[in-house]
């Protein structure tokens, strides 16, 4: 009887790798609660439109979603209420002039507190989490998923902070990192362990929670991955002098990367220009501003390419927001993805701050 079980549990394990291949989950520094909220999620396809999914205390629970706006269980903690946008999701435009003021993170990983305690402390956004930056842009230069355990929460607040921001006159500019790619493309190994429950619950792949029949994975495809803000030219990873030798331009190179995000690594790799846009030297990988190989020359000619004075990236992390060749480039992954500390850049006319975790405000 015993070996029959075992026999039994070996197949149903071996099916569930054939079916979610085989993920081996990142945690972060919380400790796992004893019970699991998490959601909500929506698909957008099977009939499923008008359904939003969420586990409550590790139970699935679903409800009805009424005029665009859902409504949490009971005992499902404090996640989010979305309400839906209903028009088309359309590109976001990737060239601004003549904005007033800007602020700018990266690589949050699913850490929400901290994003929140410094969009909070710097009056980004009011006590209730809503817009307060007025006719500003927001940048977020990428790595939304994965190490961290509030993935979902950062997902659902930025979802209803884009709406926000342009009713207000200004926008929020989510750019797309690396790990959004990974995650679209199926590789999971930064995922953080907290999940598997929403998984087994859900009988659902990681990927398949944001894949483009779901709203998060709808409105995220829609993205850019580089935004040029007055005199500055924003990305994950950085403009390597290879780019400029290519001589690519920025909105044809969002559109590529929009059109090719749910391609196969296998795919991207065979073809050369994909292959260099996804990979080590495209705008969500590139770490070149951090070795010694690059001179001061490149960084001014990738400048004068742009016709930009400062090139903002995340991506690499650094204890503190830094400027790097004579603050030409910047570098703002201030390292959030380590849950208790972070800070913002704030850029208004040329004037460069560094916001602190605590709302201090220092110049660059
Ligand atoms: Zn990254």
């Amino acid at each position: 009887m015993k070996s029959i079980i075992s026999l039994i549990s070996i197949g149903l394990s071996v099916l569930f790798g054939a079916l979610f291949p085989s993920i081996t989950f990142a945690a972060d520094n919380a400790v796992l609660p004893p019970s699991i909220t998490d959601g909500p999620y929506v698909f957008l396809n099977n009939g499923d439109e008008n359904t939003a999914y969420w586990i409550c205390q590790s139970e699935l629970k679903q409800t009805s979603i009424e005029a665009n706006t859902l409504i949490r269980p009971a005992n499902c903690g404090d996640l989010p209420e979305p309400k839906l946008h209903t028009e088309a999701v359309i590109p976001d435009l990737d060239t601004f002039t003549h904005v007033g003021k800007i602020v700018a993170l990266s690589d949050v990983h699913g850490q929400f507190d901290i994003m929140i305690n410094l969009l909070q402390a710097h009056n980004v956004i009011d006590a209730d989490h809503h817009w307060n930056f007025g006719d500003g842009h927001m940048v977020m230069t990428g790595d939304m998923f994965d190490r961290g355990h509030q993935v979902n929460e950062v997902l659902w607040f930025l979802y209803a902070l884009d709406k926000e921001a342009q009713a207000a006159g200004g926008r929020l500019h989510l750019l797309m990192g690396n790990h959004e790619q990974m995650v679209f493309r199926g590789d999971l190994r930064y995922v953080n362990e907290r999940y598997q429950v929403s998984l087994d619950l859900l009988s659902r792949s990681y990927a398949s929670l944001y894949d483009k029949d779901t709203e998060i994975g709808r409105w995220l495809r829609s993205k850019n991955t580089i935004v040029k803000i007055n005199n500055f030219l924003f990305m994950h990873g950085g403009i390597s002098p290879e780019w400029v030798e290519r001589k690519l331009d920025i909105s044809s190179v969002n559109h590529l990367l929009r059109q090719h995000v749910d391609d196969t690594k296998e795919v991207l790799k065979n073809n050369e220009l994909l292959n260099f846009l996804f990979f080590t030297n495209g705008p969500t990988w590139y770490r070149g501003y951090f070795e010694d190989a690059l001179q001061g020359s490149d960084v001014d000619s990738i400048l004068r390419y742009f016709n930009v004075d400062h090139v903002v990236v995340g991506h690499t992390s650094q204890d503190r927001v830094i400027g790097l060749y004579n603050n030409k480039i910047i570098a703002i992954d201030s390292s959030i993805k380590n849950g208790k500390s972070g800070e913002l850049l704030l850029i208004n006319s040329d004037k460069l701050t560094r916001g602190l975790y605590n709302g201090d405000q220092v110049q660059l």
